[in-house]
């Protein structure tokens, strides 16, 4: 067997921030310490911090008063933060720039007037917190079919933003609806998915038809996670989201000569060095590297974390 090793893969910048910020948090303010929804969506980030002590909210209410709070990579809402501060609580804001980028753009679409159609997927965190910059403003549009029944004049004032970890052809596909009911639409200047994104699907795009089968490392609430699985797929490979080892199924070998290895951007190198172990030791597999772009990105902690030295 020979496994390719795409690169890049795995932990993005907005992800190493987070979880750095977490660790300095602990560092700093030990525990109780609460995190606003998933610090990354990872199973194994998640449990690990656990483990530590740290507690994951679904609602600022039960988080209490006076503490310390961080907000994950995705963001959040300023209702989120209006509750935080009526509770009292010490909030750290590991929101990740990119996301942060995509609220600025919505604040800035609705102070001039425009509806805004935010392509992303419903419910997720990312989505939650963008929407709830400009409520009144803004509406989420998921596919074609929901662009087609939009109630608004062709020459209505509208722009459209996206979440930043969509597939870049499927939000294409719907931009292009967009553009076409509405040939005046405003977008961001630069693209909202982000390099991680781009990059990470670019390189399965670009191994993929040199492989029988593909496995991507991540979880199955990783919006970038799924769409590499999905975008394997579309080229009639099979295509696995799995968390770690132990979901490896025997069978998926039979007749596999070529593995892509793949992780999204929320997923630890150390699960996906223990999947290309367990193919070396059960398939005798030979590993080699494809690197599709070099990247260099890193973010500063938050300001909250950077003001603050370490007492000990
Ligand atoms: S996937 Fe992109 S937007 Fe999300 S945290 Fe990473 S760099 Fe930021």
């Amino acid at each position: 067997m020979k496994v390719i090793l795409a690169n890049p893969r795995g932990f993005c910048a907005g992800v190493n921030m987070a979880i750095d910020s977490l660790e300095r948090a602990l560092e700093l303010f030990g525990t109780p310490l609460y995190v606003y929804h998933e610090i990354v969506h990872n199973r194994h980030v998640v449990e690990r911090f656990k483990k530590r002590g740290v507690v994951f909210v679904d609602h600022i209410e039960d988080i209490p008063a006076n503490s310390v709070v961080l907000y994950s990579a995705h963001g959040v809402a300023p209702a989120i933060r209006a509750a935080a501060i009526e509770r009292n609580l010490n909030a750290i804001d590991a929101t990740c720039p990119l996301v942060t980028k995509v609220h600025l753009e919505a604040i800035r679409f609705a102070k001039e007037g425009y509806t805004i159609f935010l392509i992303g997927h419903e419910g997720h965190d990312e989505v939650l917190g963008t929407l709830g910059e400009a409520p009144g403003n803004i509406r989420l549009v998921q596919d074609e079919q929901e662009v087609a029944a939009l109630e608004l004049p062709d020459d209505a004032k509208v722009a459209y933003l996206t979440q930043t970890t969509l597939s870049v052809d499927d939000a294409e596909v719907i931009i292009r609806a967009l553009r076409k009911r509405f040939p005046h639409i405003a977008g961001p200047k630069k693209d909202d998915i982000c390099y991680a994104t781009q990059n990470r699907q670019e390189a399965v795009k670009d191994l993929v038809p040199d492989v029988d089968l593909v496995i991507v490392l991540g979880s199955r609430n990783s919006s970038n996670s799924l769409r590499l699985a999905e975008i394997a797929r579309s080229y009639r490979k099979p295509a696995y989201l799995i968390d770690g080892v132990d979901e490896i199924a025997p069978s998926w070998f039979v007749n596999t000569d070529r593995v892509l290895v793949t992780a999204g951007a929320s997923a630890p190198e150390d699960v996906v060095q223990e999947c290309v172990a367990y193919l070396k030791r059960h398939h005798g597999a030979t590993v080699e590297t494809r690197t599709i772009r070099e990247e260099d990105v890193s973010f500063q902690l938050p300001k909250e974390l950077r003001s603050l030295t370490l007492v000990n």
